[in-house]
């Protein structure tokens, strides 16, 4: 059989690569005429895919030709210009091109010397991103596969960092001199409105569920910093020790952007550790007029966002910063003997900075990115995705049939359809609120019929709500236009006898 294994063929490899170069930049002309996701019964593509592996070689052009014929229509497309679901998984030309050489250098990143501009190159992306969203140079910055994994490497070092101080340890093993502090008797705080991550990670670094605090946010879908306040007082009171606070800058469901200052005012006073949560919106921070979000943010112990939600970098590729590196090392490293080198005190090695041993070069693409549209050009995107954001949220607001559910700073519109009777100018209270809901869920499922256009759901406050989420490269404010006449057209089916749609 050895013999029959393909060496490396360099003039095959090249002409197949120029051939999937090719459909690649087919692919991002022509994504906007293909359905935006799939119609498929779960199983449908299983079906097609033989069950057992090829025992033989299979030619690449047959590969090729089942990828497009077997695997494309079953596929959800995430840089369609109707997609406004979750929110934005970027891709760029710059990107996909870095991770193309990234695959083909299939470096490990894991210690300096595994590959050491990988590792430098790391260190110098995170100080540029730094620079960009104004972090102060107490930050240090690492790149993390997800804001989940940041998230819940910011929740281990706070535990350790509250079991340490204390005396204790997270076994519940007494400290010299001091009371025991037991895991059970650690606390976390985030918003009810805070990223199922959060209360994920908490889980999984150990903290008990029922000592997992879901602090009331107000109108704006903001924590409510005195709740926050409150609630620590009692779990002080009652003998509890508070490890983390998560605050959230731009939730998922709504954008919402708790009051950080006055939690870092808390958190300073408390002495707890402040995690960031600002996966989604973090990056509207490199925007000048937009440096408002992270006010506050400067005091905070950790902080996350993702480049790859918002500033066209491909999955994955989070940014996670620190501010206390020493307490993180002290949760993540590890030396093996296998792994240790001369020049450890002289290196940084990521492997002690979170939980994967094994790393891919993420910040090759980070600097292909940054390198090719400028901090400036990324800067305008993020300012048109906000205009358009701002723009949707007032044609909404304007229509008496739907209702704007949540302030929009960030790219992200949310409204419901409250239909004729329940228009704003005909008594919206009238409307029975499950009417309402099931008249969404409607709207929404009609809209995905269309194939067209791809949205999705949450709750806010308790009601269903529709969310439109910007920030691909290419969207456009025809883009926006058309989705927004789609939605009213769609809405108007599902009442018979609506007015037509006005566009704006
Ligand atoms: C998307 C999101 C996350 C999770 O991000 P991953 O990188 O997919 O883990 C966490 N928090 C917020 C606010 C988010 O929007």
């Amino acid at each position: 059989m050895a013999d029959e294994l393909p060496s490396l063929d360099t003039e095959s490899f090249r002409r197949q690569a120029h051939q999937v170069v090719d459909w690649m930049a087919d692919y991002l002309a022509r994504v906007g005429t293909l359905p935006v996701q799939p119609s498929l019964e779960p199983g449908a593509i299983r079906a097609l895919v033989p069950s057992d592996a090829p025992e033989g070689p299979e030619p690449f052009e047959r590969i090729v030709e089942d990828f497009e014929r077997l695997i494309v229509p079953g596929l959800t497309h995430w840089g369609h210009p109707g997609f406004f679901a979750y929110f934005p998984a970027n891709s760029s030309p710059p990107s996909i091109l870095a991770e193309m050489l990234t695959a083909t250098i299939g470096a490990q990143c894991m210690s300096w010397n595994t590959s050491p501009a990988a590792t430098e190159l790391e260190q110098v992306t995170m100080e540029w991103l730094r620079k960009m969203t104004g972090l102060p140079e107490a930050f240090t910055g690492v790149i993390q596969d997800t804001a989940s994994t940041a998230t819940l490497v910011a929740l281990i070092t706070a535990r350790d960092q509250a079991v340490g101080r204390t005396g204790g340890q997270a076994d519940g093993v007494s400290g010299l001199g001091h009371a025991p502090i037991r895991l059970p008797d650690l606390t976390v705080y985030a918003s009810e409105e805070a990223h199922s991550s959060v209360a994920k990670g908490a889980r999984m670094a150990g903290f008990s569920a029922d000592r997992v605090r879901a602090i009331p946010a107000d109108d704006a879908f903001a924590m409510r910093s005195e709740a926050l306040a409150q609630a620590i007082a009692a779990d002080r009171a009652a003998g509890l020790v508070p490890a983390c606070v998560v605050a959230t800058v731009g939730t998922t469901s709504s954008t919402g952007i708790d009051p950080v200052p006055d939690i870092a005012d808390i958190c300073e006073r408390e002495k707890v550790w402040l995690h960031i949560d600002a996966a989604w919106g973090g990056s509207a921070a490199i925007v000048p007029e937009m440096r408002w979000i992270f006010a506050g943010v400067e005091r905070a112990d950790s902080v996350v966002f993702n480049p790859h939600k918002w500033m066209l970098v491909n999955f994955d590729c989070t940014a996670f910063f620190v501010r206390d590196t020493d307490a993180l090392l002290r949760s993540f490293a590890t030396s093996p003997v296998f792994l240790k080198a001369a020049y450890d005190d002289r290196v940084v090695n990521f492997r002690d900075w979170g939980i994967q041993l094994g790393r891919r070069f993420r910040a090759l693409k980070l600097w292909f990115v940054i390198r090719t549209y400028g901090v400036q050009g990324l800067q305008a995107m993020i300012r048109e995705h906000i205009r358009l954001g701002a723009l949707l949220a007032g044609w909404v607001q304007e229509d008496p049939e739907f209702e704007l559910m949540a302030p929009s700073p960030l790219a992200l519109v949310v409204f419901r359809y409250v239909g004729r009777e329940g228009g704003k100018t005909g008594g919206r209270d009238e409307t029975p609120a499950l009417e309402i809901d099931a008249l969404n869920e409607r709207l929404l499922a009609a809209l995905h019929a269309t194939g067209k256009i791809m949205l999705t759901q949450t709750r806010l406050k308790g009601k269903y709500a529709i969310r439109l989420a910007l920030g691909h490269l290419t969207t456009t404010e025809d883009d926006v236009r058309k989705a927004w006449q789609l939605i009213k057209e769609a809405a108007r089916k599902l009442v018979p006898g609506s007015p037509d749609p006005r566009i704006p």
